[in-house]
């Protein structure tokens, strides 16, 4: 059979660009190497999936070129999304910061892209291996369960991150195959391991924080572990993090914690216990311990009020790698957009391909954007095919 499109890939962006293009009644396989499709999505937002986000914008993605993801985004936006979800009856709700999850399971969302699928009459291998791609008049590939012919080729099978679901860098492979660039690939929405080792004595506590890398910034909680720093702030500084830069976090972003200290300058309060109104004792505690100031106020001089409030206001961590792919949620970096087409997601190299989802080097904030780009590229390539 000659199929007018072969995705490989079952996962978000897969099965979205299937479905448009079964709906258009295009002839569509979607071929997935794990036993079902939709692994990503079960596991996501701690089993809840974190669908899509209220304010989708083109500044909460990363890419070498910043426009690309433009035209999808605006043509499936979250509330086309949304609508979706609703037509199948899955309860959601905002979590925080517009992120929109399900109220019940992540497998809700699986399910509707199934019946979705079937509805569309896409047909779907799973436990089908690919091994190899090659054009002549048309696509041909081959897998362990035969050879499948297909007008065009979509080549959605994701980043690197979490291997253990299924994550290969097969769609790196196909795409220097047919002479486009990578841009290169590193963990993202990942924890980052501190120079000089973590804090034992405070792993597991989480404060509020402004964390800020070059000129991003965010604020969010900070989670301290052994090892370095995780928690959503850090997950989201990680998309920005450049290696032996610094990264400075802001423990109290809502006080001038030097200009605090100057005003209660006459107090007989220790540092540690000063500092404890305002974080927690174990954490005012290592700060002071580290900063070998821990005496009372009165006592202070102004170059240590100064280089309090620096610790505090302004701390300056470096790290020195991140917890790797087997604990990132993204891969960042991917298929160049340069040699994309932004309304279709088509190669300019090769008539009929398409890249599309988290392989393309477009990665977005935590908090329901990769999701969004998943269905946003998609849907450009389902229409287009
Ligand atoms: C733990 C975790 C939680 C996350 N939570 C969220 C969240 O709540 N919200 C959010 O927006 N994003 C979240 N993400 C990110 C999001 O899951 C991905 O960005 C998204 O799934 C990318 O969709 P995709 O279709 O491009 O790739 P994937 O979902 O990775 O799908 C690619 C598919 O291709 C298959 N495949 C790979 N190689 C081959 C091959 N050679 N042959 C056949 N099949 C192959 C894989 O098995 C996989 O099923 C999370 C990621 C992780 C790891």
């Amino acid at each position: 059979m000659l199929y007018d499109a072969i995705v490989i890939g079952g996962g978000a962006a897969g099965l979205f660009c299937a479905i448009e293009a079964g709906k258009r009644r295009k002839r569509v396989l979607v071929i997935e190497h794990n036993a079902e499709v939709g692994r990503k999505i079960l596991i996501s937002g701690g089993g809840r999936c974190n669908f899509t986000n209220r304010d989708v914008r083109p500044e909460n993605f990363i890419s070498a070129n910043p426009h690309f993801c433009k035209s999808a985004l605006s043509r499936y936006t979250p509330q086309d999304l949304v609508e979706l979800v609703k037509k199948h009856k899955i309860a959601y709700y905002e979590k925080t910061l517009g992120q929109y999850f399900c109220r019940e399971s992540s497998r809700q969302i699986v399910d509707m892209l199934l019946a979705e699928c079937r509805s569309a009459r896409v047909q779907i291998r799973t436990a089908c291996t690919v091994t190899g791609v090659t054009k002549a008049e048309y696509f041909e590939v081959e897998t362990s369960q035969g050879k499948f012919t297909g007008k065009n080729l979509v080549i959605a099978s994701g980043g690197l991150s979490f291997a253990k679901v299924g994550a290969t860098d097969f769609g790196y492979r196909v795409a220097r195959q047919f002479g486009h660039k990578i841009v290169e690939t590193r963990p993202s929405l990942v924890a980052l391991v501190a120079k000089g080792g973590g804090w034992k004595q405070l792993a597991g506590l989480s404060v509020e924080a402004e964390v800020s890398a070059g000129k991003a910034s965010f604020h969010e909680n900070i989670l301290f572990t052994h090892r370095g720093l995780s928690g959503p702030a850090i997950l989201q500084i990680s998309n920005y993090w450049k290696k032996d830069e610094p990264v400075s976090i802001d423990l109290l972003p809502k006080m001038d914690v030097a200009a605090r200290i100057a005003a209660d300058h006459t107090s007989r309060q220790t540092v540690a216990n000063y500092l404890s109104q305002f974080l927690p004792h174990r954490l005012s505690e290592q700060l002071t311990e580290r900063l070998k100031f821990n005496k009372p106020l009165a006592q202070l001089r102004r170059h240590e009020i100064e280089t309090i409030g620096a610790a505090i206001n302004n701390w300056q961590i470096e790290f020195s790698g991140t917890e790797g792919y087997d604990r990132a949620e993204v891969t960042l970096g991917g298929v160049s957009t340069a040699e994309l087409s932004s309304q279709t997601m088509e190669s300019k190299k090769a008539a009929g391909l398409y890249f599309i989802g988290e392989v393309v080097d477009v990665t977005g904030w935590l908090g329901g954007y990769n999701f969004q780009w998943a269905w946003s590229s998609g849907f450009a390539a389902g229409n287009a095919i």
